[in-house]
């Protein structure tokens, strides 16, 4: 009689983004094992905070979880093997605590614990919770380990680092069928492993520069089976999707050609963005996300980042020409980095037109380089996970608050509140820069921005705060006369974003001809209002070959 072998993991929210791809390589792995055939039933149970009778309180999650998975071993292989049952955790910085709690609880029932994932990779020796610990990826060292376990061949370490796995071998949770990505409405989809870079807060700043792709075969597997089951949308696991741009032009063809109507989520390098590459981006519904961090030169040498400014704004503005969404990540708190830089990296990344700006505190994670220096840069910061930065020698302690409210006022502003079209419009005729214009915003809506769900909220509630917070502002600078033309703009970009979002049609009554606020014309605030004669006009948004346009209603 079989036993059962269940990977596990404790997702933040049920979404493609947090699907639990690393569980399901190790169940993968350990299934087609062949020294296992026949002695075990694999199993993939992955739990959710946002499941509807999770308990919110950890002890009680710990419980649920344990007495959850002692059931699905139950279910997987039932009689007295259920009770030879393996569990292995996949650990990242936020679960690990609720996990090993969870794995305290069943090994006092006699079952064994294995874990492995970015946190235990980190350091493996730390977390004692378990009765196995793996460092690195899990395909080569877990299923061998589950093996000698269950036939008692030979006493293993109970810290284990394993070898990275030949990716031309090893199997698609995705084929194997251990994993529906219909059930998360959307996929994480792996096409290498490893960077060429080693930035230093990253967990690949110790690892080999090297990248190992998946070879083609599995690639073209698997997008067979996104077309199949309809995948609505994938993202991409590759950090640095165009370092190849050869092997980047093929896939993203044959991505068209299998998948035409799949959003696809990439991450890239501005600076290897060439117009051919480009080109290639727009065939496909796809959003590229890019890592600026900081623009302050100290430091990105201090983060062993390189960064080309002339070759990054090039890559940038040729993804504008020829109309790629793409967004920019930026971090606060990093070393070298005073508040004053990090507003300077703010007004750049906006400066470039990303369609989201997403702005992250550093978290001084174990096992990276920048752990190791953490001292002598001076960074003092959380000693549990999300090990977040308090402050360092250049940034205070009320400056990181700072620097937090100026992130939460961009992503309430200007990514949920879609500015990406006229916010750079709006600095220039109010003469403030993109990073005063949040702290304003912040002060103004402090509960909006702090509401972690505000995001998630209608766009037009998002829309009315911005119009009802922009004719405040332009009446308290004595600069009521543009207000009619951003009222214009914000109203008709808004009704557009909504309708290529929904694919529903609006009625939008405009103070201006909306040909003339459709055009560049709009774009310079000050010479449109004084120039353009206001004149109601009344549009229909609707969808036309997939865009959205308009049309004048009576
Ligand atoms: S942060 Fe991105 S680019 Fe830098 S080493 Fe990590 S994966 Fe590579």
């Amino acid at each position: 009689m079989a036993a059962a072998v269940i990977c596990t993991t404790l997702l933040i929210e049920k979404s493609p983004q947090a699907l639990p791809l690393g569980a399901a390589c190790i169940a993968s792995a350990v299934k087609n094992y062949p020294e296992l055939k026949g002695l075990i039933e694999v199993s993939l149970k992955a739990f959710c905070l946002e499941d509807k009778d999770f308990p919110k309180d950890k002890n009680a999650a710990s419980l649920y979880i344990a007495n959850k998975l002692i059931e699905e071993a139950g279910n997987v292989c039932s009689g007295a093997n259920a009770s030879k049952s393996i569990f292995c955790f996949s650990c990242f910085v936020w679960n690990v605590g609720i996990l090993e709690a969870a794995a305290k609880i069943l090994r006092e029932k006699g079952f064994v614990c294995i874990a492995g994932g970015p946190e235990i990779t980190a350091h493996p020796s730390f977390y004692k919770g378990f009765d196995y610990t793996v460092s690195g990826e899990g395909e080569v060292s877990v299923p061998l380990l589950i093996s000698n376990i269950l036939n008692r061949y030979e006493k293993s370490d109970k810290v284990i680092i394993s070898p990275s796995p030949d990716l031309s071998v090893i199997h698609s949770p995705y084929l194997d069928g251990i994993i529906d990505p219909s059930e998360y409405e959307g996929a994480l989809w792996e096409l290498a492993r490893g960077c060429p870079y080693k930035c230093a807060y990253c967990y690949e700043s110790k690892g080999q520069k090297t990248v190992r792709m998946f070879p083609m075969e599995r690639i073209k597997a698997e997008l067979e089976l996104f077309a199949k089951k309809k995948v609505p949308q994938v993202f991409v696991l590759d950090p640095t999707y165009n370092v190849n741009k050869k092997r980047a032009v093929e896939l993203l063809r044959l991505i068209a050609s299998k998948t035409p109507d799949t959003f696809y989520y990439f991450e890239a390098r501005a600076e290897l963005i060439d117009r051919e590459l480009a080109r290639e981006f727009t065939r496909i519904p796809c959003a590229l996300q890019i890592g600026l961090q900081s623009t302050n030169e100290e430091t990105l040498k201090l983060v062993n980042r390189p960064f080309d400014k002339k070759k990054f704004t090039h890559g940038l503005s040729i993804l504008n020409e020829e109309g790629v969404t793409f967004g920019l990540d930026l971090i606060y708190g990093l070393p070298g980095e005073n508040f004053s830089s990090f507003r300077n990296g703010i007004d750049f990344a906006i400066s470039q037109y990303p369609n989201n700006l997403e702005i992250f505190c550093l978290s001084v994670l174990p096992g990276t380089d920048l752990f190791d220096r953490a001292d002598s840069l001076g960074l003092v910061y959380e000693k549990e996970p999300p090990y977040h930065v308090h402050h360092t020698k250049q940034i205070s302690k009320e400056e990181m608050e700072k620097a937090r409210k100026l992130a939460a006022a961009c992503s309430y502003f200007y990514n949920a509140g879609r500015a990406v079209t006229w916010f750079n419009s709006l600095c220039n005729i109010l003469k403030t820069k993109p990073s005063r214009f949040f702290e304003i915003f912040y002060e103004k809506n402090i509960a909006l921005c702090e509401n972690k769900n505000c995001c998630n909220e209608n766009h037009l509630e998002i829309e009315k705060v911005q119009l009802s917070f922009l004719k405040q502002l332009f009446y308290e600078r004595g600069m009521n006369k543009y207000y009619s033309t951003v009222e214009d703009i914000v109203k008709f970009y808004g009704a557009i974003s909504r309708t290529v979002d929904t694919g529903k049609s609006e009625i939008v009554i405009l103070n201006h001809n909306a040909e003339y606020v459709a055009s560049n014309y709009a774009s310079d605030i000050r010479w449109f209002t004084e120039n353009v004669k206001c004149q109601k006009s009344k549009i229909q948004t609707f969808m036309n070959h997939g865009e959205a346009d308009f049309r004048f209603v009576k």
